[in-house]
């Protein structure tokens, strides 16, 4: 049987292909009109669903009749060993039906929603959810100096998905900076300038729970083709995929396939790729093929034009000095400066007062006692630069004068203790070092306060000033 079908299939393409195709697969089983053959690996099987699927599939019911059934046995990546060979049943007979069936999940593996859950690549235009919140659009996403770069390269690569360099495109920055609302921004922006391109927005949790599910209903394979198909891809919150081996494996597949057709990826994250703990290294570098652009907490303009922008969506009234009385005073993020703004909004209507100064400067001393600060590199620096009564700029400039190495080292030395910035991002951020520079220092620090009463005062101050302060 299998030689006939081979006789048809190498009668219908390239001798080369042929060759590099079907020439190692084995037929191990035939059973009825269920034949299982044996690919080498995933990608083989992978490659053959994509590109040779039609004509196996007249093949096959030239051979076997209309029901026949095509088994794939895949000769198991030593990643896989220890494992079932997994098979994936082609169910020829139900071709037709899955060709018209419309996807409104945005995952079809599901067993409870789609009857057969099975999808041929290329063949069938599937119509999902996109998953985007239209309040989330470049509209409402005021920009500002600290978002600049990440914005326009959201706009270049809304308007030629995969046909930037951006690809992918990796945003990162702290909490509440707005990564999740640049991404929704450029997947609403792409939909609608690219009305024929699926778009497809999902968190790291969703996609792994999904993950997760499908391996445990046997649909690994479903999982990961569904993702490759989309046009727009758009992950929220990267970094945690950080420890999930298997899921990062199923990520690094469709990556690739994502990439290599061109198709847009656009990842967050809180920090930058380098930093991402406990990621396999070969995703990291992906990770680094397109453009990274960060997301810095607003400066007071920025702060101002949100704020303004917001209450005049929402049609409120609020005097000039309280919306700059916010701005000026909330620093850290861009949720925070909303949350604010809503309370001060909520304690006005709940005690019917009219939105004054004073009832703001009241609300917000209870909104800074009560979020404590987090410790930045930022800070530390400025607080070391104050206890030696040294500017800023000096400890970010090139020079190597005595005291203000010395400052440099303990800020990076800080840095190390009191963040999770990694030594490479804490050098990029000190003065522009590398990651060298900042080991030695942290041990220039160490080495000089066993050995120097004075210094090791310095750092007990400044210790104490970091965690007291
Ligand atoms: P992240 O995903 O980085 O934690 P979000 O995208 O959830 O942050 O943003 C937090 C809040 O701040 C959201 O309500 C978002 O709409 C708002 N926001 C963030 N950046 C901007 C901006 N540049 N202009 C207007 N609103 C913003
Ligand atoms: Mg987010």
């Amino acid at each position: 049987v299998w030689k006939n079908c081979l006789n048809f299939v190498k009668d219908n393409i390239q001798e080369q292909a042929f060759k590099t195709w079907f020439s190692p697969i084995q037929p191990i089983k035939l059973n009825e009109n269920i034949l299982t053959i044996q690919v080498p690996s995933k990608f083989f099987y992978e490659w053959l669903e994509e590109h040779y699927i039609k004509l196996l599939k007249i093949a096959l019911q030239k051979e076997l009749g209309k029901d026949a059934k095509l088994v794939y046995s895949i000769v198991m990546d030593q990643k896989y060993s220890g494992k079932d060979p997994y098979t994936v049943k082609i169910p020829s007979s139900n071709r037709e039906k899955l060709q018209l069936q419309e996807v409104d999940a945005p995952l079809p593996i599901d067993s409870k929603k789609v009857k057969n859950p099975f999808i041929i690549p290329g063949l069938q235009k599937i119509k999902i959810d996109s998953q985007l919140n239209t309040n989330n659009n470049f509209h409402n996403f005021i920009e500002g100096e600290t978002n600049r770069l990440a914005r326009s390269a959201g706009k270049a690569v809304a308007k030629r998905p995969g046909g930037t360099s951006f690809n992918p495109l990796f945003i990162y920055g702290g909490v509440g900076l707005g990564k999740t609302h640049l991404a929704h921004a450029i997947g609403l922006e792409a939909k609608e300038n690219h009305p024929d391109k699926t778009v497809l927005y999902v968190s790291t949790e969703k996609f792994t729970q999904q993950f997760i599910d499908s391996v445990q209903s046997n649909n690994r394979n479903d999982f990961i083709h569904f993702y490759q198909m989309i046009d727009i891809l758009i992950i929220d919150d990267v970094q945690f995929l950080s420890g999930k081996k298997a899921t990062q494996e199923a990520f690094f597949h469709i990556f690739n396939h994502l990439h290599q057709k061109g198709n847009q990826i656009i990842l967050t994250s809180d920090k930058p790729p380098v930093d991402i703990q406990d990621m396999e290294q070969r995703l990291i570098s992906r990770f680094k093929w397109g453009l990274s652009a960060d997301l810095q907490a607003p400066d007071y303009e920025t702060r101002l034009a949100i704020l303004k922008h917001k209450v005049e969506k929402d049609g409120l009234e609020m005097p000039e000095e309280v919306v700059d009385h916010i701005a000026k005073n909330i620093k850290t993020n861009v949720r925070e400066l909303e949350g604010c703004l809503n309370s001060i909004i909520a304690q006005a209507t709940l005690n019917k007062k009219e939105i004054t100064l004073e009832l703001t400067q009241k609300t917000l001393s209870n909104f800074i006692n009560n979020t404590r600060k987090e410790i930045s590199i930022d800070y530390i620096q400025r607080l070391v630069c104050d206890y030696f009564k040294i500017p800023v700029d000096q400890i970010q400039s090139k020079t190597r004068k005595r005291d203000v190495v010395q400052a440099r080292q303990l800020a990076m030395f800080f840095a190390k203790k009191y963040t999770k910035a990694s030594l490479s991002s804490i050098g990029s951020q000190i003065g522009n070092r590398d990651h060298a520079t900042v080991l030695h220092a942290c041990k220039t620090v160490k080495n000089l306060s066993e050995t120097d009463k004075i210094f090791r005062g310095y750092v007990e101050d400044i210790n104490r000033k970091i965690t007291i302060e």
